[in-house]
This record gives C-alpha cells, structure tokens and sequence, in this order.
C-alpha cells in the first residue's frame, strides 16, 4: 500500500485547511518537549509569527536513560492543544504506547511515532485503527524497506493518512549526533507516494547545521520540515536545547524558504 506502483499520485494529507504532500511546503516547529504553559503558548506565537503551520512539542518522551526527565504527560497534550488552538495552528506529538493512542489523538492533530519506536508493531498496528495522521519516524538504523513496511503496518491497518520521516541514521560519525540521509527524501519519494518531512534537528543534532541541512531538505523534495525551537534553548528540559534553534533563526529561516521553494 505505500508503494508507488500501487498507487501513483502522491498522497495530499489534509487537516483543517493543511494540506502536507501538495504545493505547499509545511513546517512544523516547537521544542523538543512542553514544559510549561507559559512556555509552549509563547513559542506557539512565535511559530505562527514565522510562518509555521504545525506546533510540535513532546508530552511523553523517549528518554535513552530511565532517570532523565521523562516528559510532563497528559497535562502537556492539554497545554499544546490550547497552544495550538489559541494561535492557529496544527499539532503534533510524539506517542510511545498502545494504550495512550487515544488520548494522545483527542488532543492532537498528527501522532509522531519516534525512531525508537518505529518497529513497535503493536503500536503501529493500533496507530492503523484511526484515521489521525501518522508521522512515521525513521529508525535510525533501519534500511528503506524496513522504513517502508513499518508504514505499511499502519496503512494495512486502514490509516492511509501517513507520512514518513527521515531523523537521521547512526554512522560511524561522532561529530555530528546522526548523519541526516539526504539521500532518504528522494528514494523515499520515489518508491513511494507518502508525504516525507526532514528533520534536520535530530538529523544533526547541532544548531548550526540545522539551517543548512534545511535548505539541503527542501531542494532534495521534502514535503515539509520538523524543526526543533526554543526561547531558551540551554535552560530547555531535554538535552536536544543544542540542536534548538532561537527564535530568530527560525524566523530568518522560514522567510529564506519562502524565496528558495519557488526556485525549485
Ligand atoms: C523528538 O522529536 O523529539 C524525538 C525524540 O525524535 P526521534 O524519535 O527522532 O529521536
Ligand atoms: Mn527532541
């Protein structure tokens, strides 16, 4: 079902007004995780204010180690839906289990699955029973074909609404935290008519290859970006604040795509 052989047209996921994989490029932006409501209300305005479509922000995060902040829950999916509501735009967050599929999609407009979880099966095949959108992260040591047929889960399942992800695979490279698989946005596109957004944030877990590897994503195809921002990114909560861009380069950022994607 995600090949496209067996489905030629690209596929144009619409919500409220959104459509992700048509003209339009979209960009999804917020931190890395929701921390305080003051907190994702201002960078919510600070989105907009740049042009972003979609708020993202984790409320249940992956942590590598059990003793790190794991994320404020529920409470968090509350914040970012009155965030989003309020300022206009789309949300998006990351959901690790099953039994918090629900919930995560009455607050939210597009469920993130993290590379960690992009072979949980269970989840992927609950992520099937609905009709939210999916973004499908890839795992970060996992081949195309293990991408793609971690997304045909979710399609076989009856959700046709699913985009893949390329966050960046494990190399033999230290300096940089992955290596971002350029290369991933037109295979991917190629082999198949799913929306794929680039995450230049996790991809390369530094601020000052974010921008680059932006521009390097959208003229490789991208449908869209997900970026991660911060007011104050080396006070944020999750480790990722170094790969957080300020709010002004987001902005900068932002009004640089919108010269570079007609020249495409
Ligand atoms: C995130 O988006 O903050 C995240 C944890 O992503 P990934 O699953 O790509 O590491
Ligand atoms: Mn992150």
């Amino acid at each position: 079902l995600a090949s496209r052989d067996f489905h030629p047209a690209d596929t144009v996921i619409s919500i409220k007004g959104v459509e992700i994989g048509g003209e339009q490029l979209v960009v999804m932006g917020g931190p890395c995780a929701v921390e305080t409501p003051e907190q994702i209300d201002e960078i919510a305005r600070l989105v907009k204010a740049a042009g972003g479509q979609v708020l993202r922000g984790g409320a249940f995060k992956p942590r590598t180690g059990p003793y790190s902040f794991q994320g404020v829950g529920v409470e968090g999916l509350i914040m970012m839906a009155e965030a989003g509501k309020k300022h206009g735009l789309l949300t998006i967050t990351e959901v690790m289990t099953p039994e918090y599929v629900d919930v995560c999609a009455q607050y939210a407009d597009i469920l993130q699955v993290g590379t960690r979880n992009m072979q949980n099966f269970d989840l992927l095949r609950k992520l099937g029973t609905i009709q939210t959108p999916v973004l499908l992260k890839r795992g970060f040591s996992s081949t195309y074909d293990e991408f793609l047929n971690a997304a045909e889960y979710i399609l076989a399942g009856g959700n046709p609404n699913v985009m893949l992800c390329e966050r960046g695979i494990r190399t033999f490279e230290t300096y940089t935290r992955n290596t971002l698989d350029l290369s991933a946005i037109p295979v991917l596109k190629q082999l198949s008519h799913l929306p794929v957004i680039s995450d230049p944030s996790h991809g390369t877990g530094r601020r000052e290859l974010v921008v680059p590897m932006t521009k390097a994503s959208v003229a490789a195809g991208a449908d869209g970006l997900i970026i991660e921002m911060h007011t104050d990114p080396d006070n944020s909560m999750t480790g990722d604040g170094v790969q957080s861009l300020f709010p002004d380069q987001f902005a900068h950022l932002l009004s640089d795509l919108e010269k570079l994607a007609p020249l495409l």
